[in-house]
């Protein structure tokens, strides 16, 4: 059981997945003093990865999307401070490390004895001549979801800047109710940043598949519009898209705002350490905000833009600002529904120097199992579950695949499963 020192409690600066697990966390370690979880958006803290998939499709409406029933956070002693964005945060000289006081845009002062930051990161935007026109969206939030979603059953062509999960999971749902569609990726493969060649290739070919148009290496260079809308997309190379409706998915940037001005550290996100504490030890970050060390080889650091990230950094930070030891950490994973391609990541493929195809990517069930000298790091799944849980379980318990073994599909994953190998790298 944990108390504070005095008044505040803990503040938790963003009230999303990362924040409110941080919360439930420390009441499940026992932390008995005040919690504040204070979010800028007036939506009780609620589900993102639907807004790209089911909510779009039209197959969950927002309500169904909260994490928690109303009122749970009353019940858990958790005092959530919806729509106040905190625009100032200063730590007190008083001897109690971590300690201080935040301000919100609404006039809001709020005392704490403990401090983290769950600010997340908000879509990076395009400054091209006609970016603000009516019809270019982005999609990070809620409202922007809603604002999407009514513009796209209006629309009848729609263009997505960025090949990216988001765009492409926009894409699927779009072409699925009955658009024409256009992608436009600036660099010469689909999903570059995550997956290897190979299943880039394979989104490229099931995408056109579907009817979706998706243009490679393409630069776009502004928008055309009439009476303040969008009607069109320029391409350096002199292509015009006609479009009613543009959705601008390249990529997220970390809000390191509060961070900077409490002088933390950060280099393309908060950089944390492995226990979710910043370069001030006495406060801590989790979630799409930070960058941390690479969590199952300790080598670099990576940011991480998960459900499962946001969720194991948070619990981590909460028994670190308890004082307590943090558990294992899990293996990370992800998911991206595409339409009926559904794509199951376990493990970090980053840094891989081999690669091994299990199944054939044109039948739309296949593996691509990841290497590092040897070592297994990585599975990506397409519509492959077994597959999937195998690796994971693998990874889990530091086993791992022979790449000469992996491509064979008369047997099932789970078979081939060999080890703990003795030099394994296990979670930490
Ligand atoms: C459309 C979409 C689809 C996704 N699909 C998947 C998926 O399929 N699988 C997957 O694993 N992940 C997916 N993700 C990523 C996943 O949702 C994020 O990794 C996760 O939400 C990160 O949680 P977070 O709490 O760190 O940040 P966020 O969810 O970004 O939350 C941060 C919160 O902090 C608030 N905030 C920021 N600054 C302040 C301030 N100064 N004062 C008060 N409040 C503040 C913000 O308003 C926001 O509500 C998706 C994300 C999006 C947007």
């Amino acid at each position: 059981m944990s108390g504070t020192a005095a008044g505040g409690g803990t503040l938790i600066v963003g009230a999303s997945q990362a924040g409110l697990q941080l919360a439930v966390s420390l009441r499940q370690l026992g932390d008995t003093a005040p919690i504040t979880l204070v979010g800028e958006e007036p939506h009780p803290p609620y589900q993102r990865p639907p807004l790209s998939k089911e909510f779009l499709a039209g197959e969950a409406d927002l309500a169904s999307l909260d994490f928690r029933v109303p009122g749970f956070y009353e019940a858990a002693g958790i005092d959530l401070v919806r729509g106040e964005r905190v625009t100032d945060v200063s730590l007190t000289a008083d001897g109690r490390p971590g300690s201080g006081v935040a301000v919100t845009a609404g006039g809001r002062t709020l005392p704490f004895d403990r401090l983290a930051l769950t600010v997340g990161s908000t879509p990076r935007r395009l400054t091209l001549p006609g970016s603000d026109l009516g019809g270019i969206c982005v999609l990070r939030d809620r409202d922007d979801a809603a604002h999407l979603r009514s513009r796209l059953l209006a629309a009848g062509r729609v263009v997505v800047v960025g090949g990216g999960f988001i765009g492409l999971e926009t894409a699927a749902v779009a072409r699925a109710l009955g658009k024409e569609v256009t992608v436009v990726e600036a660099a010469p493969r689909l999903l570059g940043r995550a997956v290897a060649p190979v299943v880039s290739d394979f989104y490229l070919r099931a995408h056109r598949r579907r009817g979706i148009r998706v243009l490679l290496s393409g630069s776009v260079t502004g928008f055309d519009g009439a009476a303040g809308q969008v009607t069109g997309v320029g391409l350096a190379d002199g292509t015009r898209l006609p479009a009613d409706l543009v959705l601008v998915g390249v990529g997220a940037v970390p809000r390191t705002e509060l961070a900077e001005r409490l002088g933390l550290e950060c280099d393309q996100g908060i950089v944390v350490d492995a226990e979710a504490r910043t370069s001030d030890p006495a406060v801590c970050a989790a979630g799409d905000c930070t960058v941390q060390p690479h969590p199952t080889t300790g080598v670099g650091r990576v940011r991480l833009e998960s459900v499962q990230n946001a969720v194991a950094q948070a619990t981590v930070a909460a028994a670190t600002l308890l004082g307590l030891p943090a558990g294992p950490r899990a293996v990370p994973w992800f998911w991206s529904y595409q339409g009926d391609l559904k794509l199951q990541i376990a493990g970090l493929s980053t840094g891989y120097d081999e690669y091994v195809v299990r199944g054939d990517p044109d039948s739309e069930r296949f593996s691509v199992l990841y290497y590092r000298e040897g070592r297994l790091l990585a599975a990506d799944s397409v519509n492959s579950p077994a597959d999937y849980m195998a690796v994971r379980g693998a990874l889990t318990r530091g086993a791992t695949v022979e790449p000469g073994a992996a491509a064979d599909t008369t047997t099932a994953l789970k078979l081939l499963v060999t080890g703990p190998r003795t030099d394994a790298v296990l979670p930490t």
